[in-house]
């Protein structure tokens, strides 16, 4: 049997390893160095190429039961995550570089697992492969697109990402900014960027700084959309100017919400705040949490230093606007998410439609398992996730035949099952809530508990991994 598999991101490395590890040699493809995308910088797997958050851990948030799932299933890019970690809050950040050298390492090293440094260009010729797992994200070269949307048969979607800028952290004023996690909560992880103090570094914004900035904000030149493509953005990276033209509080509710800090100087919480985020474990580079933009480069500057404690910020990288291809997935995949015209050929990651690092990290494992099952001769229902899972939930949003426009999302309680509270389970979930000691009430806890649950019997089923 001859896999391969196109694209060494975040979810291409999860099926690779998933694959390899069950015994299957994979033919891994990846095209950069030697072709790059508008957003990666190296030739490393798994490379993240915006925030360095994998978002919350808290065990009752949707995001906090899908790494504890993928944890329980083996997770490859939590396993790097683990090792790469970088204090945030109550957030998995990791220090990117360690992150994706760790990956890059892992799969090197696989005997199972062959690299090939070469882009797909496209899957309508017939190849030595039995089966092709196409793995190329949200960046797909154009010519594997072309050839994806004429296999598919599906008219082309885009949409448009943001990516926030970074900022050299001597360049920053500690006279006026401080450090601190919001509500005083502790750092959960110790290391030089961080102290007992906290992990974020905070610029307080009076009201009429806020106000000079959302002006400035609103006069700069920003990179427009070309004709062709339809502008939607992904909600988690807004880009900051999109969130102005909903109102001028929309960002002291958003990135800019100032709830929870303590500013020393005044020991009041300011009119707003932004988050900088240490981007390493030195400490020596700093992310401007949830500031993506489309603004022009001199723009960005000139409007960034109006921001208090960054009047002379020097940046590592600028924000900048980038493409994003997914299929509508509910039409054009088969319930194992190959392609219902080509069912030899499977999708993973974000371009089948789910949204975020961990997201399409997921889908990779998942489609590994869905390609063992065709391998060994099982059903998919044998390895279809259990619907009252976070990993039921994603597969359940891409084959959700109901929604008339389909758009990427990442995982969310409203993607959940309520299969936890439907009346026949009742009995079942009497005993099983009480022993957990979950007070009825707590629907959050209960969903994180049934979801974990329900995947641990998945696991325990699962011979080939
Ligand atoms: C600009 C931008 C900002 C983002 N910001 C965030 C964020 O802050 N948080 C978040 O959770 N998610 C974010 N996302 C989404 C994030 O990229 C994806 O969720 C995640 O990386 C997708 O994983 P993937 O494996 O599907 O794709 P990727 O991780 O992008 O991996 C795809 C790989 O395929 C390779 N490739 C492409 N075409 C070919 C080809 N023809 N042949 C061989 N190789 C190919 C690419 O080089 C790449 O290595 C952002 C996306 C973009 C584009």
């Amino acid at each position: 049997m001859k896999i391969r598999v196109a694209g060494g991101g975040l979810a291409g490395t999860e099926v690779a390893y998933t694959l390899a590890k069950a015994g299957v040699s994979v033919s891994l493809f990846e095209m950069r160095p030697q072709r790059e995308t508008e957003a990666h910088k190296t030739g490393n797997l798994a490379e993240l190429v915006c925030s360095n958050s994998f978002k919350s851990l808290s065990p009752v948030t949707a995001s906090g039961i899908l790494k504890e799932e993928m944890e329980l299933l083996g997770s490859l890019s939590i396993a790097a995550a683990r090792k790469s970690q970088v204090g945030a809050g109550e957030a998995l950040a990791v220090d990117r570089d360690l992150f994706s050298q760790e990956v890059t390492d892992r799969i090197e090293a696989h005997p199972n697992i062959e690299i090939i440094r070469e882009e797909i260009v496209g899957l309508e010729a017939p190849s030595e492969f039995d089966f092709t797992i196409v793995a190329t994200g949200p960046l797909t070269s154009p010519s594997l697109s072309e050839s994806l949307q004429k296999i598919s048969r599906e008219a082309e979607f885009y949409f448009y990402d943001a990516i926030s800028p970074v900022v050299q952290s001597e360049s920053i004023n500690t006279e006026i900014v401080f450090r601190g996690n919001r509500h005083g909560k502790e750092s959960r992880f110790a290391s030089d960027a961080n102290d007992s103090k906290g992990d974020y570094l905070n610029c307080p914004l009076n009201e009429a700084e806020y106000n000079r900035f959302l002006d400035a904000l609103d006069a700069a030149e920003k990179i427009e959309a070309k004709s062709f493509e339809r502008l939607k953005h992904f909600e988690g990276c807004m880009p900051i100017e999109e969130m102005l033209k909903r109102g001028r509080d929309t960002l002291r509710f958003g990135p800019m919400r100032p709830i929870g800090f303590d500013d020393p100087r005044t020991g009041r919480w300011p009119h707003a705040l932004v988050q900088l985020r240490a981007e390493n474990r030195e400490g020596t580079a700093y992310n401007m949490v949830g500031f993506q933009t489309r603004m022009k480069y001199g723009a960005q500057k000139e409007v960034f230093r109006l921001i208090p404690g960054l009047e002379s910020a020097q940046f590592y990288r600028l924000g900048s606007m980038h493409r994003n291809a997914f299929v509508n997935a509910p039409k054009v995949l088969n319930d194992d998410l190959s392609l219902v015209h080509q069912p030899n050929i499977f999708l993973a990651g974000q371009v089948t439609g789910v949204e975020g690092y961990m997201e399409s990290a997921a889908i990779g494992m998942l489609v590994a398992r869905f390609a063992l099952a065709r391998i060994h001769g099982r059903t998919v229902e044998s390895v279809r996730p259990p619907r009252a899972s976070a990993f039921g939930a994603l597969h359940s949003h891409l084959r959700n035949m109901e929604s008339p426009d389909f758009q990427p999302m990442g995982i969310n309680f409203g993607l959940f099952s309520d299969l936890a509270f439907e009346p026949a389970l009742a009995p079942l979930r009497k005993r099983f809530f009480k022993r957990k000691k979950i007070p009825k009430t707590d629907k959050r806890a209960m969903i994180a508990e049934w979801s974990l649950a329900q995947i641990r019997r998945y696991r325990a089923k699962e011979t080939a991994i």
